[in-house]
């Protein structure tokens, strides 16, 4: 069952690890989810390790966190910390199974020397670009490197000097000897070892040649004797390179099974994209709230509840689609409904006196804190004489079923009285500065004893007592539901939506002073919200988590222009 209680749909995975169990292939399911700590987590990998997770959990089995730290140029310690930080948020534990791809270095590196006794390596003088050009085409054949014969002797001097440091940067590598002629590329001689003196976040400069990828993945997932390495379809073409490796090598089998990428409309999920966004100011920071990462968005108030119920509504599949970001507000549309706080917050504020109403009085009105939620209960909203309610809920000349406020017509206030319009102030330019309006005293609470209705119920706040609240308004960070779709010569930054962030000041009730921040929010008609990390008594932030119903109609006609 998933957060709504609706039954989680199996899949080719869970198939897959339901048979290999079975027939007996492996007696435990152990996972683990693998990120390399060049950048924060973004929601596809959320929806990667729901599945690393989920089905260990599931099967009765482990999932390891395991950072892939192979190249030490991109990779930081801040990034491991952030990681961890969003994979516990989200829910899940690894206990003390936090393991690093560079811990296996020693491992590796005698691996590699076992291979090379074996006559199934060797050190290769071509540069980069010449091994590129060396390995051929989908249609021709590679071509064999001109030290593709040395002996294991050789070899093995080579290598153990490429590791104590005799060598610059890139002069050799150590490569797998398997065949050139592979209708798979990842067969032709695949580079294992590269020179590179650069010092890592972990093991310093104990190590001058770094592992690929390719050789250390797999041997990973091995050593830690994982069952199912659940990853994404780029490397299904690379499966048969890492079963060549365990399978010369004699060391434990994993299984890897590969599922479609998520991709998502108005956005991009691509660790090296978002930290060009970062890096060149076009956002700010990684958890800015337009951004596609975990810490984005919980910066922005989705909450974990909703993520793991998108991830598990958008299922695994094989098939590489693009999801609508409609699907995402609607999770967490669905989530919020259930626990937001409710208050009445005047975007644009439009003055309101009530001329029948007694000076110096406040009130103490009852308002439902949740109507979701009955344990939530209820507080008090002051109310006054003057009053804001939303300039768009007034006009002079009403269009046809337009049921606000206008002059000579009632409405109800929220929790409080039913008004009617007498007048209408307005400054020497002709802009509306002020309504004065009389209220009925019998109708406190919301209703009238006399039976008579009202069309329209708006939200407002009492002027005495409204709380400036800076809301940051969001709208999607691209203007285009594809941004990696650019002309030749140009990038996704031209897709950028210069108008992602508007800040309006809100007149919100006093309520909002007695909640902490990370607090979810719904200001009645106006949306959901929540009160952001840096928020503070004296200066109230609230994020635009979501508008309050679906934007589907709003993409559609988006997508039409
Ligand atoms: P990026 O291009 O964003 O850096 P990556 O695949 O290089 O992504 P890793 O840190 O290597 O990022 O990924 C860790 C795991 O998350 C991998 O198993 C990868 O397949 C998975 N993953 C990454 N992006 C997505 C995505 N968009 N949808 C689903 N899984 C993903
Ligand atoms: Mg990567």
């Amino acid at each position: 069952m998933d957060d709504s209680g609706a039954p989680v749909a199996t899949d080719f995975v869970r198939e897959f690890v339901k048979d290999d169990l079975r027939e007996g292939r492996y007696t435990r399911v152990c996972t683990r989810f693998p990120p390399e700590p060049n950048g924060y987590l973004h929601i596809g990998h959320a929806k990667a390790f729901s599945i690393d997770f989920g089905i260990a959990e599931e099967f009765g089995g482990l999932c390891n966190l395991r950072f892939d730290d192979t190249n030490p140029t991109k990779e930081d310690v801040e990034y491991v910390d952030s990681i961890k930080d969003d994979v516990r948020w989200m829910g899940f534990d690894w206990d003390d199974r936090e393991y690093y791809a560079s811990d296996y270095f020693p491992q590796l590196y005698t691996w590699a020397e076992q291979l090379i006794t074996d006559g199934k390596a060797y050190v290769c003088d071509l540069t980069a670009d010449e091994v590129a050009k060396s390995r051929g085409t989908l249609t021709e054949p590679g071509k064999a490197s001109p030290y593709r014969t040395r002996t294991v002797a050789e070899n093995l001097d080579l290598f153990r000097r490429m590791k104590a440091g005799e060598f610059p940067d890139g002069a050799r590598t150590l490569r797998a000897k398997i065949d050139m002629a592979s209708p798979n590329i990842n067969m032709r001689d695949p580079v294992m070892y590269r020179i590179l003196h650069a010092t890592h976040h972990r093991t310093g400069d104990a190590w001058c040649i770094y592992p690929m990828y390719d050789w250390a993945h797999g041997q990973s997932d091995s050593i830690e004797q994982i069952s199912h390495s659940i990853c994404t379809l780029e490397f299904e073409i690379h499966r048969p390179l890492y079963n060549w490796f365990v399978e010369q090598l004699g060391i434990f089998h994993p299984r890897q099974i590969e599922f479609a990428r998520l991709n998502i409309t108005y956005t991009l999920m691509s660790k090296r994209k978002l930290r060009r966004l970062v890096e060149d100011g076009y956002v700010n920071g990684w958890d800015d709230p337009r951004m596609p990462t975990l810490s984005g968005l919980r910066r922005r108030g989705y909450t974990p509840e909703a993520i793991r119920s998108f991830c598990s509504r958008i299922g695994v599949t094989k098939i590489d689609g693009v999801v609508e970001i409609g699907m995402l507000e609607d999770a967490v549309r669905d989530d919020l409904n259930k626990r937001a706080q409710r208050l009445m917050a005047v975007l644009r504020p439009l003055k309101v006196v009530l001329t029948n109403y007694p000076e110096g009085v406040t009130e103490e009105l009852d308002a439902v804190n949740n109507p979701e939620d009955a344990a939530a209960g209820t507080r008090k909203v002051p109310f006054g004489r003057e009053l804001h309610i939303e300039q768009e809920d007034f006009r002079e000349e009403p269009p046809p079923k337009y049921f606000r406020l206008a002059p000579g017509r009632e409405v109800r206030l929220r929790y409080a009285y039913f008004i009617r319009c007498e007048e209408v102030v307005k400054d020497a330019d002709g802009n509306i500065t002020e309504l004065r309006c009389t209220y009925d005293p019998a109708t406190r609470g919301g209703d009238a004893p006399d039976g008579r209705k009202v069309k329209a119920t708006l939200h407002w706040v009492s002027a005495a007592h409204a709380v400036p609240v800076e809301t940051r308004q969001y709208d999607y960070l691209f203007r285009v539901p594809n941004p990696e779709d650019t002309p030749e010569g140009q990038d996704f930054t031209m897709h950028l939506n210069p108008d992602s962030l508007t800040v309006i000041t809100a007149q919100v009730e006093p309520f909002i002073e007695t909640l902490a921040p990370g607090m979810s929010l719904q200001f009645e008609r106006q949306g959901y919200f929540c009160l952001d990390k840096d928020s503070t008594p004296a200066h109230p932030v609230a994020n635009r988590t979501v508008s309050l119903r679906s934007s589907w109609a709003n993409i559609e006609k988006k997508m039409q222009k």
